[in-house]
């Protein structure tokens, strides 16, 4: 990319609120039920019947709106967003337009230099979600399933504060991060709980007026953000710089090619028709339940990751890694607090072989195979010298397969590191005495061979010798 152009992003997160029941009715809000067996009337959009709303998410928007440090509305307002759509039967979405009910908040990412950058995020307004329409397998017709039609939303809105598909990225993140820590939505994006339409634009460096953007919608995963604004930035440039002008649309980004296309010219407000909804009374909130709301706030990511500098000694980076996650976070601290070893070594094998296990496997860390306590029994046969630390990747592995707990792993494969000096030493003369060439070069001033015979003698023991004491019989007896 040029240098001679910025990139401006705003973000629309679309999350799915955890309640049982709908926004405005009672039906399930259980994914995965059979078409259409999860829709009352209210979602089917009879004539005649009337939305009640769900006050629990009220609560779950507020919870959010005080977690972003935003105003929550001591008033707002429920909107009647007109367009057609099969999967709307009521031709209306009901969502808020004028007043909604989170205002003003923020959040914090580390930008590329790794320095702290605020996003704004303009408002968080509440939404019935619509239903889906089904292409696949029905020959010429499609199908319409309003299971999850009148599932309720919480729309994040950013300000255009995000400069690059990275922030972007990290942005979603933190909003993901801080949902899910609310426990207001599942945040599950394979089953679309948690998705965003990305806006984005460039402009010439140093200009003050936004250039003309185009929507990406229905973004659901970290990785198909990046890319999508990635190759929109290249496109808008391209454009630009050939001579053309980038058209305000809506676009859909197609994974497969790796590419957005256009979808439709974008859609003016006024072209909904946004009006009160005469069906729905405006959500009072006083500051008694603001307050109330307020004292059921858990620790937030940030706030945590503080804490787990301060309080264990972390690095900036590994305890952003570990508190991005709730449950990441609980396991690191249950295998910090019940280990002898140093938190930052806990913090290692979380963010290190762990994490990279259950990678492999596609588990989350609730499913991980290893459960906090036997990973701490593992660090604290390192730290008693049991084991080395090469060989507690040994031990390692043969417990995620299942092999027990560190202890018998160690006496079931004989892993029991050699720390007899007297035994080590005679391996270390017998190395000694069979390398004459390289004993004599070490001698010369080939300080670097010393790694040669410790792999030596390594080799010779299985792994299984003290790494430090042989160090120290290889320097004294080559000296
Ligand atoms: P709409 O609701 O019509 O999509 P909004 O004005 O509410 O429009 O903006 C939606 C999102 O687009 C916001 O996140 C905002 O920050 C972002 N946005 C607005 N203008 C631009 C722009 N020129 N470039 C990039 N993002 C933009
Ligand atoms: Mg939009």
């Amino acid at each position: 990319m040029s240098g001679q152009w910025e990139v401006v992003i705003g973000l629309e997160i679309h999350a799915q609120l955890a309640t049982k029941s709908k926004i405005f009715s009672a039906a399930s809000t259980a994914y995965g039920a059979e078409p259409n067996t999860q829709a009352c009337l209210v979602d089917l959009g009879y004539p005649g019947v009337l939305p009640v709303l769900n006050e629990e998410v009220v609560r779950m928007a507020a919870k959010f709106g005080l977690a972003v440090n935003a105003t929550v509305a001591p008033r707002s307002v429920f909107a009647r967003k007109n367009y057609f759509y099969p999967d709307l039967p009521k031709g209306y979405q009901i969502s808020q337009y004028e007043l909604p009910i989170v205002e003003h908040g923020e959040l914090f990412i580390t930008d590329a230099d790794g320095n702290e950058k605020r996003i704004g995020i303009t408002r968080a307004h509440l939404e019935e979600d619509a239903g889906k329409s089904i292409h696949e397998g029905l020959d010429r017709y499609s199908g319409i399933d309003l299971n999850r039609a009148g599932t309720p939303l919480l729309e994040i809105v950013s300000e255009p504060d995000l400069s690059s598909a990275r922030e972007a990225v990290a942005y979603m993140r933190k909003i993901h991060s801080i949902v899910r820590y609310l426990g207001i939505s599942d945040g599950n994006m394979q089953e679309g709980s948690f998705r965003c339409d990305a806006n984005v634009s460039v402009r010439p460096l140093g200009q003050e007026e936004l250039g003309t953007r185009s929507e990406i919608k229905n973004l659901n995963s970290f990785r198909y953000v990046e890319k999508a604004i990635n190759f929109e930035v290249e496109r808008q440039i391209e454009l630009i710089e050939d001579g053309g002008e980038v058209r305000q649309e809506t676009r859909l980004y197609d994974s497969d090619k790796d590419e957005t296309r256009s979808m439709r010219s974008k859609e003016e407000a006024n072209d909904y028709r946004y009006f009160p909804d005469p069906d729905l009374l405006p959500v009072e909130i006083d500051a008694t339940y603001i307050e109330a709301v307020r004292a059921t706030l858990p620790e937030l990511p940030d706030a945590k990751r503080r804490r787990f500098i301060d309080d264990y000694g972390l690095r900036f980076d590994d305890a952003g890694i570990l508190t991005a996650s709730l449950a990441l976070s609980d396991y690191f601290e249950a295998v910090a607090s019940a280990t002898d070893a140093k938190a930052q070594i806990a913090a290692n094998w979380v963010i290190g072989d762990l994490s990279a296990a259950l990678n492999k496997d596609g588990l989350d860390i609730e499913q991980s195979n290893i459960a906090a306590a036997d990973l701490a029994g593992l660090l604290d046969r390192i730290q008693d010298s049991t084991i080395s630390g090469k060989i507690a990747k040994e031990v390692f592995e043969a417990m995620w397969a299942g092999e027990g707990n560190a202890d018998d792993v160690i006496e079931a494969r004989g892993l029991k590191q050699i720390t007899d000096s007297s035994a080590i030493e005679d391996v270390v003369d017998r190395i000694i005495a069979a390398n004459p060439g390289q004993v004599a070069d070490y001698k010369a001033g080939k300080d670097k061979l010393i790694g040669f015979f410790v792999g030596q003698v390594m080799k010779e023991t299985g792994g299984k010798a003290n790494p430090g004491q042989v160090n120290a019989i290889l320097k004294d007896k080559l000296s």
